[in-house]
């Protein structure tokens, strides 16, 4: 198996390398990210300068791993376009700092590298975890790993995009894994005003909306303490059927347990 690791922290994130490690006990790693942090950037392309990849030592043995002056879109296109010999089993995006929810996937730079990554036929997997929570990336990155192998082994394959967030919860208070629909209206976005000397200046702030009564959304699983499995898709028919996305996360937990 070979999958593709991206994100938009950037190529020396915490949760990137977290992730790695998991990851490379069930397949060949590649890991392809910006050199800086990129969050909040979407899904913007760079089309109008040229990109220079960089090789670096191997932070993890054995795994390859390159930094990209562009966007994290862009590291996913590099990446399939360039680098990755052969195609890629699974895309993974992460593990954020800071939970991508409802309105949130249409800023994320983390989601846009997965969406990438499924545009161009892969099955893909963004997944963010609480900030500040370091505990937290560890969980992440081994619900990333069963989520990928049970993607890999999806017989026939399905095209399959799903957006995952963990619960701000040690392993043992995590209530379960559902299988949610964006929250709608998930953000209050405000400007606050401030002035240096003349000069006014603008703050964009969001703040995320509790949506707890409004059951199956993101915001609302995760507030629950579940593992919110969220499948995205570009296309009604392109929704994942039923029984593929229950059986992402029927024994998740139980798994989780147990390794
Ligand atoms: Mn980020």
């Amino acid at each position: 198996m070979k999958i593709l690791v991206t994100n938009d922290d950037g190529i020396l994130s915490e949760g990137l390398w977290i992730l790695v490690q998991e990851l490379k006990n069930i397949a060949d790693v590649i890991v392809v990210a910006p050199d800086r942090e990129l969050s909040a950037i979407g899904t913007a392309v760079t089309l109008r300068q040229p990109l220079r990849i960089q090789e670096l030592r191997p932070i993890v043995p054995e795994v390859e791993a390159y930094s990209i002056d562009g966007t994290p879109s862009d590291s996913v296109i590099l990446a399939l376009g360039k680098l990755v010999r052969g195609k890629v089993d699974v895309v993974v995006s992460g593990i954020n700092r800071g939970l991508n929810l409802g309105e949130d996937v249409h800023i994320s730079g983390t989601v846009s590298a997965a969406l990438q990554g499924y545009l161009r036929g892969f099955p893909a997997l963004a997944i963010s975890a609480p900030y500040g929570n370091e505990h937290s990336l560890h969980i992440a990155a081994r619900v990333a790993t069963l989520l990928a192998e049970k993607i890999a082994a999806t017989s026939p394959p399905t095209r399959i995009f799903l957006n995952v967030n963990m619960p701000d919860l040690p392993l043992a208070e995590i209530a379960g894994a559902k299988i949610t629909r964006l929250a709608r209206e998930s953000h209050l976005n405000t400007v606050e005003e401030g002035n240096r000397g003349r000069q006014k200046y603008y703050w964009l702030l969001r703040q995320r909306i509790s949506e707890a009564t409004d059951n199956n959304t993101d915001i609302w699983a995760v507030e629950q303490g579940n593992i919110s499995i969220t499948p995205l898709y570009t296309s009604r028919s392109d929704k994942p059927p039923h029984h593929v996305l229950n059986s992402l996360c029927s024994d998740l937990i139980q798994q989780l347990h147990n390794g």
